[in-house]
């Protein structure tokens, strides 16, 4: 059993969210956590002046922890504005090249998954952008429907990672759609932890040991960037940090989704 890290880079500056309503819906947000007693009152501060920092990604930090843990993880960038992401492709390039000259992979944070055409943008945008001919994509806010896996793999793909139970952290094979490969993500961090991390490190702790069980190969995990801030968001980036050395403890080996491929391809 090996794992698997990703991370969706959702957000670059402030200033990409001058024209939406990030700010204000976080601010409300946060305040209601602040209220119901979920959050303390710095961590509510600090996420109010937040607007005033330099950037919102967290891209420098994580990748120095992930380098610290030998994590071979892989950032997945929007190349176009859908959901709260905002940013636009020449302001993500610099982003992907330092993520790559880290020794990281990237791919593509996917918008339209319904039309091909759109589906098939954005792909050939990031290999234009990046000069890549070969990466992934995982769709933000994981959306996809009976088709979509389908049209990714017609774009040119090579893996998607987008498949997930919402209802429950759950183990499922990689599996083939054409030539490109489906790895199901298991683990999200907003869909595990709800403020209370010792609840979310059992649910974790579950998913491996459902894992192991079923023999699987890879366990999947994909954690937002923008929450590895120790002020705005304390509890989030203690929880990447507890499953990273919770994986060391396991003595599990961490793999990128393309060296995965590989194993897959080719055995070990
Ligand atoms: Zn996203």
């Amino acid at each position: 059993m090996k794992v698997i890290v990703s991370h969706d880079v959702d957000h670059l500056y402030p200033s990409d969210h001058w024209r939406d309503l990030y700010y204000p819906k976080m601010w409300v947000r946060s305040f209601l956590e602040l209220v119901r007693g979920q959050i303390r009152f710095s961590v509510f501060w600090h996420r109010l002046i937040s607007v005033f920092d330099q950037r919102i990604n967290r891209l420098p930090e994580i990748c120095a922890f992930d380098k610290e843990y030998g994590v071979r993880s892989t950032f997945f960038f929007g190349m176009e504005h859908a959901l709260g992401m905002s940013y636009n492709q020449d302001k993500a390039l610099p982003w992907i090249r330092f993520v790559k000259e880290q020794g990281y992979d990237a791919g593509v944070h996917g918008c339209d998954y319904l039309t091909q055409e759109g589906i098939c943008k954005e792909h050939d945008d990031f290999a234009q952008l990046t000069g890549s001919d070969a990466f992934g994509i995982r769709n933000h806010y994981v959306r996809y429907d009976e088709d979509t896996f389908r049209k990714m793999a017609q774009a040119g793909y090579v893996f998607d990672t987008s498949e997930f139970n919402k209802e429950k952290p759950t183990y499922k094979a990689p599996y083939r759609v054409g030539r490109m490969w489906e790895f199901p993500l298991a683990i999200m961090d907003g869909y595990v932890l709800w403020h209370d991390l010792q609840k979310a490190q059992q649910t974790v702790m579950d998913l491996f040991r459902d894992t192991a069980q079923a023999n699987g190969q890879y366990v999947t995990i994909l954690f937002h960037d923008c929450f590895y801030n120790e002020k705005c968001f304390p509890v989030e980036k203690a929880f990447y940090e507890w499953i990273i050395k919770y994986v060391q403890s396991l003595h599990l080996e961490f793999i990128s989704y393309q060296d995965a491929i590989k194993e897959l391809e080719h055995g070990r």
